[in-house]
C-alpha cells in the first residue's frame, strides 16, 4: 500500500544534528496519521508521499521548516523564589515572554541555568535552530480507520491513548519530531 493522505504509516527513525551528532535513536518506531494532520514534520510527510514498506532515506530538515530559528529574545532571567523548590536544570515550566501581548500563547521555558537567586528560562523549543537529520524506514502502511480520521491521530499500540471520556489530544509525551509538541 502506498503512503496517502488518511493512511498509518509505521516509521523507525534516526534523528541526528547536520554534523550528525545522535539526537534521539528511536528505539520506538512513530506511528503517525498521513496528510496534513501535523502528526509529523511537513518535510517528512513530504519525503514520504506516495512511499511503500520498506523504503528508506535521510532526509535534512532546517530549522525553518522544523522547530524555528533560535530566539535569543525568549531567554528571561527570574528570581528564583519566583519558582518551586526543588529546581534543577531541565524542568521545564509554562509562562508568557516578556514581551507578551494580550492573546498570545504560552510557552513552554525550560530551566538552563540557576545562579544564587536568580533562574535562566529559555523559551526556544529544544530542537530551535538546529538542522535535523532523519534517517527514515517505513516498516508499515495501512489505511487508516474512519475514528482516526476523525480525531485526526493515530489509535492503538503507539497511537493516541483515550484514558477516558475526555478527547485530550493535547501534552502528549515524547516525540520531540512532532509539529506541535507543546501547546
Ligand atoms: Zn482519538
Amino acid at each position: 500500500m502506498k503512503i496517502a493522505k488518511d493512511t498509518v504509516v509505521t516509521v523507525h527513525y534516526k534523528l541526528s544534528d547536520a554534523q550528525d551528532n545522535l539526537i534521539e535513536d528511536g528505539r520506538e518506531p512513530m506511528v503517525y496519521l498521513h496528510g496534513g494532520y501535523e502528526n509529523t514534520l511537513p518535510k517528512i510527510e513530504e519525503e514520504l508521499d506516495g512511499k511503500e514498506t520498506g523504503y528508506a532515506s535521510i532526509i535534512q530538515v532546517e530549522p525553518e521548516d522544523a522547530f524555528g530559528e533560535y530566539d535569543p529574545a525568549l531567554v528571561k532571567v527570574e528570581a528564583r523564589d519566583r519558582l518551586p523548590e526543588p529546581l534543577e536544570v531541565g524542568m521545564q515550566f509554562e509562562g508568557m515572554p516578556d514581551d507578551a501581548e494580550e492573546g498570545n500563547d504560552a510557552l513552554i521555558f525550560t530551566v538552563t541555568d540557576i545562579a544564587d537567586d536568580k533562574v535562566v528560562l529559555d523559551g526556544n523549543h529544544p530542537l530551535a535552530g538546529i538542522a535535523l537529520r532523519f534517517s527514515l524506514k517505513v516498516a508499515e502502511v495501512r489505511a487508516a480507520t474512519e475514528e482516526e480520521i476523525a480525531h485526526g491521530h493515530v489509535h492503538g499500540a503507539h497511537g493516541h491513548q483515550h484514558d477516558d471520556e475526555e478527547d485530550d489530544d493535547e501534552g502528549e509525551a515524547g516525540d520531540q519530531f512532532r509539529t506541535h509538541p507543546i501547546h
